[in-house]
């Protein structure tokens, strides 16, 4: 379990440092089981800021928003580090984007979080639905303990633990500057065994399956919004000129959306699993991640966000790379 007193501690001595501008940590939310993000100015914003297994939200997509915000006249630009929480795979995601210079190390201050996995919370919704107010979430041992309403509810871990977070391998963060607690064991995982019954379809069965899937995509972007890796200034399906993708939402202009966006994560996504918990018609969305990210390391022997020395995918070529595809 994740001390909370040494987080807001350790928050608080970062949003002291002049040169940091401030932290993002999470927050008990308004209503039932939601947790939100927290923007902390000062050391007083910090005190609210808490981490349990309902803390989903890879929080590392707040600096590339903010990235994004053009300066107004005559504004400048504020340089200061942003501090943020992060577990295994947010700090992945820093990794990577710092490979790609999307960020710079002195652009961040890490609090790492040694991860024992987080809660799917349309599992928790189903389970206890209509939980107005909740007193607690904890972890203990294969089970979580939640209580609300006054009663206490023991529940066995595997039955809520997110789909990302069942394949996890980096559960510690890679990089970071200050670790709350010790790190945890690795769990022993198959690897991309989740893949298999995708693997074995047929081609034509594989075909009927994303169609199913994609002509229920309403197109909101949700899964974009919540991505630390979908950091273009202008994603291609927005853009006019030219116009890669028609607005009208249908079966042939969502398997584009949902098929380009894919392959603008290869070699890139680092699994967090937040564009599939986004998802508000529940697209199997990491199948598709997880397939690419198993291709991607088979051909070319990488994994994304893992080695702040490594150059990104497709910013590399090797003399051996395999160039069958290429006519
Ligand atoms: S994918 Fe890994 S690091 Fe990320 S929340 Fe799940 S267990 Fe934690
Ligand atoms: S979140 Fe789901 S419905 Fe929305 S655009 Fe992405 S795939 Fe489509
Ligand atoms: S594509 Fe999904 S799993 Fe991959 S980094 Fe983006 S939000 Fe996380």
């Amino acid at each position: 379990m994740v001390d909370q007193q040494l987080l807001i501690e350790e928050a608080k001595k970062i949003v002291s440092q002049e040169d940091v501008k401030y932290v993002v940590g999470y927050k008990k939310g308004t209503y039932g089981f939601t947790v939100s993000p927290s923007y902390a100015y000062s050391p007083e914003y910090v005190e609210n800021f808490i981490f349990n297994p309902l803390c989903t939200k890879n929080l590392t997509v707040y600096p590339m928003l903010e990235e994004k915000l053009p300066l107004g006249r005559d504004e400048k630009e504020d340089t200061r580090k942003i501090g943020l929480v992060v577990k295994g795979c947010d700090s992945r995601a820093i990794v990577q984007i710092i490979q790609e210079k999307g960020l710079k190390r002195e652009d961040v201050v890490l609090i790492g979080i040694p991860c024992t996995g987080v809660i799917e919370p349309r599992k928790i919704n189903r389970k206890f639905p209509d939980v107005k107010d909740v007193e607690d979430v904890l972890e203990e041992d294969d089970n979580y303990i939640i209580r609300f309403n006054g009663e206490t509810h023991t529940i066995p871990k595997n039955e809520l633990l997110s789909n990302a977070c069942k394949n996890c391998e980096t559960p510690n963060p890679p990089l970071y500057d200050v670790l709350i607690g010790e790190k945890v064991d690795t769990p022993e995982i198959q690897e991309f065994a989740n893949l298999k019954d995708l693997e074995d379809k047929k081609i034509e069965e594989k075909w009927d399956y994303w169609e199913k899937h994609f002509d229920r995509c309403i197109r909101c972007y949700a899964c974009r919004e919540a991505c630390p890796l979908c950091y273009c200034i202008e994603c291609m399906a927005d853009s006019l000129t030219p116009q890669w993708l028609r607005r009208s939402v249908n079966l042939s202009e969502n398997t584009a959306w949902n098929i380009m966006r894919a392959f603008h994560l290869a070699g890139r996504c680092i699994g967090c699993g937040e564009c599939e918990r986004s998802c508000p018609v529940n697209i199997p969305l990491m199948e598709l991640n997880k397939k690419i990210e198993k291709d991607v390391k088979e051909l070319y022997e990488y994994t994304a966000g893992k080695d702040l020395e490594e150059k990104p995918l497709f910013g590399t070529f090797k003399p051996d790379d395999p160039e069958e595809f290429i006519l």
